[in-house]
Order: C-alpha cells, then structure tokens, then sequence
C-alpha cells in the first residue's frame, strides 16, 4: 500500500564534457559509421553525462552481451559515505571513475581496483538542502582537460584538480538571497562550462550559463522567462516572450529552471536545454488571465557562443501541472516517411512523447507514451496538446494524468541505434490538483496548488478518475522499449509498484537499469527478455555506465535510495540508513558478495501523550503542509532522513528547538521560525499519534 502511494504520487513536487576533438567520439561512431568503433580508446571511456554530446547512452562495447552477461558479477565496490538519494552518472577518463554524491560531494576512484584516489566534501550550506524539492542530490560532474566541474546544491559551480581533488576555482553562481539550488551536471561543450539550476517550486526565475574553464568567469547567461517588464529585456527573445505572459509574474519568480537535460550538435553549434514548470505550479495565480508563458516548459536551442535563443518549442503552453520540459534530451538521426532526419527527442513530464527536426525546431511527431488524461490529443497543425475540460482545475480536486512526477523525470532515457529504440524509465502518475485559496508567496514552497492531506487521497482521487488517451501502463512503473518513429512501444516490462532507475544501452544488445527495491537488471535490448539480475540490497535511482580497460569491460552503477520517490515514500526494501554504494561489474566477477545492509530499525516503545484529538488533527494539518516534503507522508520516513516515528522521547520533547529554534539547521533541518509554540505542540501530537498506530500495527 506504502509503494502504490508512493509510486501514484511520487513526484508531488518534484517531482531536477570534454572532447577535446581529437579523438572520436562514441557521438561520432552513432552519427555516422556504426562499424568504425576506429578509436577504441575513445570508445572504451565515458567522457560526457550521456556518454557523448548526443546524450544517448549508448556503449558500442560488447564484450558484455546478451550471450555473456549471465557471467556478469561484482569486481569491486566503493563505499561513498552517503546516506542520502544517489544519482550521479560516472565518468571515466584515463583509468579514473569520478561521481558525484549526496550534498555534490565528489570522489575519484581507481576504476579498476575501486581504490580512492581523493574524496572532495562540497561543504555546502546545509541550510541550502531543504530548497532542493527532491532531496540534496547530484548527477554528476563534468570533466575538461586537468579539470573535473561539479554543481553544488549551494548554487556554486566548482572546479576541481581533477588529479587531486584540490579547487581550483570556486564560484557562485545564483543569488543567494533566492531559493535556487543545483542538482544537474555540468556539461562542457565548445570550451564552455554549462550549468543551469533548480527552485521553482519555490519561486525563482530560470537560467542557464555559460563559464570559462580556467578562469571560471561568466561568459554568458540566458534566462528562460522574462523578468520585470519594467527593466529593459535582456534580449529581443524575452521581449517577445513577455507578451505571452499576465499579471506580476516577476515578483512570484515565475520559473522555467534548467535544472537537467541538456544535449549539444557540434556541426549546428547548437546546445540544447529543457526548460522546467511554472512557479507557482498554479496559472491562474502566476499569469491570471492566462497566456502560453513561454520558455516554460520548452526545448530551447541556444547559440553555444552567444546563449541567444535560435529556436524554441513549448511541450506545455501555460503550464498549470509542473509539467516541466527538462527531462533528458537525445539526439537521434532517424529515417523519418523515407526522409533522413535530425531530430531531437524528449520523453518529458506531460506524457508526450516529442520527436523534433533539431536544426529548425519543427516539430514531427508527439504521440503519449503513457495515459494522460490532461490532454485529450495532439493538434498536429498547431504543434500543440489539446487541453481536456477538467485540466484548468478549480477549487475542487481534480485528479489529472501525469502528475507533478511525470510519465518520466530524470533518470536518463537511452538510444540504441541497432534496435532504433528508446529506453524509456516510465511511470504511471496521477495528482490530485486543486486550487490553493490561501496562497501567499513565500520563500518556501510556492506551488499555488492546495496538497491535500494523503489519509483518503486515494479513495476520493479514484472517484474522479477518467480514462484518458495513451498507452495505461498496467503498473506505476515501467521501463518502455519506445520506437521513435513509429510512436509506439516495442516492448515494456511492467515493474508495478518499483521506481525504475536510469537505463544504460550497448552493442551487446543489452539494456541496463536498476531498480528501487535492490535488483539491478539486463534485458536484452531487440526484445526485453530478462537476461541477468543481482540483488545490490539498496534501492537504485541512477542511470549505469560502461567502459572497456586492458581489453576488459566494466559496467558500473550507483546505488543509493532516497530522491523523491524516497522522500515521500519511505523505502521500498527494509534498508534503513543504508549507506550508499558504487558497484563495478564485469564478466566472471563474483555473484556471492555481501550486498551494503541498513541497521535494523529500532523497537518502539509507546511514549504516553495526552493530546486531544483536535491538537492531533491541527498536527496532521501543519505537517502536510511543511514537513511531507522531506520526511514523507504521514510521517513513513524519507529516504535517509529520519523517519520520525522512530524519534526518541528526548526529541519529541525538544520538539520547539529543533522546528522553531533551528537546533538541527547544520544538518539540513530548515528552521521554521514562522510557527507558533501552539504548532509544534500540535506537531508533537501528530507524530505521537503516528508513532502509537505504527506500534499497534506490529
Ligand atoms: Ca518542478
């Protein structure tokens, strides 16, 4: 029941390269001969985020294949000293794994051996982790040159000794009077380090730059919707884009974050970012009178020299849902009705998926890839979803397909050029939407969208349910084997109630992903036939990588549970404070290791309290408005962070410094300075009260 809850709204709010051009690429090898693999070396690392400036993922490696990969087993494992959601894609330069953690703390490991090389401790604010919606995690670093660039959650963007660990630049890169935070990897591309930044569920105004690698000076930033109309425009793009939007959207942030996907075409010379959701969520607060709202929700094409906008296609006009457009981009050349084409694809939140020309941004094809029920079609003349009756939604709930989580979020999607699929880590999500009528902008969460208690959410959001248009997946989770040009699946394997992790694909006929509850798994890549599965014993969220060192392959994933579906969900195994791990596979490695284990939770034992039942209720009412968002609904436990039924008797008695007082800020514990005394007596009561029905439910 916990998992179908947490799968179903598992994203209520979530719900985020250095070729140095002498050497080919695996980008270069998928654009153009499959068959001249011509630089092993090149070929054997793992030098960009999606493997190469395409971001497709996929290794032309196959000494790990669909014949061979039941002899897979684990070489060598590094234990990160994480305990939070892990999501970083490791790369491999020179015999060196680098990764990125939780709190964007780096290391560098021997990818051979495992050995630690150096281990880097962001030291960032902690202060600055309750900002992050979806937990304090990273995806990873860049690399150029003797450098390695990692996105701190503080908004600073660093630069590393790649040899050492030593900074050697430092800089930050967004106002820190604003909610804004970084998860996303850097990516480098034309000698510029690029990075963009998340906040917009808390009120922020998105941005992507562009900085010099040795100096880590601004070379160029874009922001994504306009500011005050008062001010000059920052360009002629921004101007325009100001008439699509209505009221003071300045003063609320208005959002559209480029806090993930990203792709570069090096012969257009163009960069590639996805743009995020409103902020707030809610239109009717952030545009009264509505408007498209651009570059919400958009693919945007930037000059990679100047950061000025060449070419813009919105998924979401007037985003109303978090429908945000920043989920991984890939760049395909597909035969397309007979033509050769360049496209760009998108799988984003909204359910649809987008197969776009990436030189001139029209568009070619947009079919759902799951149920949807906020659309009811595609308008192929306009190149723009059409709307249902109940997708504007009121003060009443209404239960809308997707939800804030997506039909897909991060994890990385996958290409495998031989089969012509995309490997898709889908989810089947659904929110119940509703006017916030009390809404005030904060410096907290602004989203405008009223998040109704979860004790008979899904009841009441089964009454409004609608079958809608697409493909229903049967569970909550599934991994899609999506035919880009025929817009349909070609296989899927259905995971139900798991979260799926990011997908890896290779020549070896092979698709890799892992999965919340603990397996990590190869399915063949033509027909998703299960071929090979390990149990890791932590719940998995981040995409694999290969590499091939002295003639040997290596697969490699990081394994660590929280992010959102850990956050508000609690855990989908009986791993409890489980430290996360780096796992590097190979063929005749060992199947009989010892996977990372949690502590046993503690017994509880009944702490009396004499609340009444209205202090508990105004408890409930606190907590899922502040708290849901970190320690999950009805208090089950986020991730990593402590699940506050287990709390001891000294800190439910403290309760006021801790929420009030700020006594655990230095651990990442926001301080709500705003609440009463009244209200963390309330809190007290609630959290008893969900701690005694825990004790009687053993
Ligand atoms: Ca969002």
């Amino acid at each position: 029941m916990r998992s179908v809850l947490a799968a179903t709204i598992g994203g209520v709010v979530l719900l985020s390269s250095a070729c140095s051009g002498d050497t080919e690429t695996p980008a270069d090898v998928v654009a153009g001969d499959a068959s001249a693999a011509g630089s092993q070396l090149a070929a054997s690392e793992w030098l960009m985020h999606g493997l190469d400036d395409a971001e497709t993922r996929f290794s032309p490696l196959d000494q790990i294949n669909a014949g061979t990969v039941a002899r897979l087993g684990v070489v060598w494992h590094y234990d990160t000293r994480s305990l939070r959601g892990l999501e970083a894609t490791p790369l491999i330069r020179d015999g060196v794994l680098y990764a990125t953690t939780s709190w964007s703390n780096a290391f560098a490991v021997d990818a051979v051996t495992g050995q630690e090389l150096w281990y880097w401790d962001s030291a960032a604010d902690r202060v600055r982790g309750a900002r992050a919606c979806c937990d304090v995690v990273n995806r990873g670093v860049a690399l150029h040159e003797d450098k390695i660039f990692v996105g701190v959650v503080d908004g600073r963007l660093v630069a590393l000794d790649a040899a050492t660990g030593e900074p050697v630049w430092d800089v930050q890169t967004t106002d820190v009077s604003q909610p804004y935070t970084i998860t996303g990897a850097p990516r480098v591309v034309d000698g510029k380090v690029i990075i963009g930044n998340g906040g917009a569920e808390f009120g922020v105004r998105g941005y992507v730059s562009a900085y010099d690698p040795e100096t880590g000076a601004l070379l160029w930033r874009t922001w994504t919707v306009p500011g005050d109309p008062s001010l000059p425009f920052e360009s002629a793009a921004l101007e325009a884009a100001a008439s699509t939007w209505n009221g003071r959207w300045w003063e609320l942030g208005g959002g559209g974050t480029v806090w993930d996907g990203m792709a570069y075409d090096p012969e257009a010379d163009l960069l590639y970012v996805g743009t995020g959701n409103g902020s707030p969520w809610n239109q009717a607060i952030r545009s009264p009178g509505g408007g498209d709202n651009l570059y919400l929700s958009s693919i945007l094409a930037l000059d990679v020299e100047s950061g000025e906008i060449e070419w813009h296609y919105q998924t979401t006009p007037g985003d109303n849902w978090d429908y945000t457009a920043v989920q991984p981009l890939l760049l395909a050349d597909l035969t397309i009705d007979g033509r050769e084409r360049q496209t760009i694809l998108q799988a984003p939140k909204n359910g649809f998926f987008y197969v776009l020309d990436r030189l001139s941004g029209e568009l070619i094809s947009a079919e759902p890839y799951v149920g949807i029920t906020w659309a009811k079609g595609f308008d192929r003349t306009t190149g723009r979803p059409i709307e249902t009756a109940q997708a504007r939604y009121g003060n009443e709930i209404t239960l809308l397909s997707p939800g804030p989580g997506g039909g897909h979020n991060w994890h990385p999607m996958s290409f495998n050029p031989a089969t012509g699929l995309v490997y898709i880590p889908a989810q089947q999500s659904s929110f119940p939407y509703k006017n916030d009528p009390d809404f005030v902008a904060t410096s907290r969460e602004n989203l405008g969208v009223a998040i109704v208690p979860p004790p008979g959410f899904p009841e009441r959001a089964a009454d409004a349910y609608e079958p809608g248009i697409g493909p229903t997946l049967p569970g909550a989770n599934a991994l899609l084997a999506w035919d880009p040009v025929s817009q349909a699946a070609r296989w899927q394997v259905d995971l139900g109630n798991v979260p799926g992790g990011g997908t890896l694909t290779t020549a070896g006929n092979l698709v890799f992903q892992g999965r919340g509850d603990g397996l990590f798994v190869a399915y063949s890549a033509d027909r998703g036939e299960k071929l090979w599965e390990l149990d890791l014993g932590n719940g998995i969220l981040a995409p694999p990588v290969t590499f091939a060192i002295d003639g040997r392959q290596y697969v490699s994933v990081l394994v660590g549970w929280g992010s959102t579906a850990g956050l508000f969900g609690g855990y989908p195994s009986d791993q409890y404070k489980a430290e996360g791990r780096l796992y590097t596979f190979a063929l005749d490695g060992a199947r009989d290791f010892e996977p990372v284990r949690g502590i046993p939770r503690p017994g509880l034992t009944a702490i009396p309290s004499d609340a009444s039942e209205e202090q508990i209720a105004n408890g409930a009412a606190i907590y899922g408005e502040r708290c849901y968002m970190c320690h999950g609904f009805g208090a089950v436990g986020g991730g990593q962070i402590a699940d506050l039924r287990y709390s001891t008797a000294e800190t439910y008695a403290t309760i006021d410094t801790i929420v009030r007082g700020g006594a655990y800020e230095q651990l990442g514990m926001p301080r709500f300075d705003f609440l009463t005394e009244q209200d963390t007596a309330a809190l007290r009561a609630f959290l008893l009260a969900q701690r005694q029905a825990l004790i009687a439910s053993q």
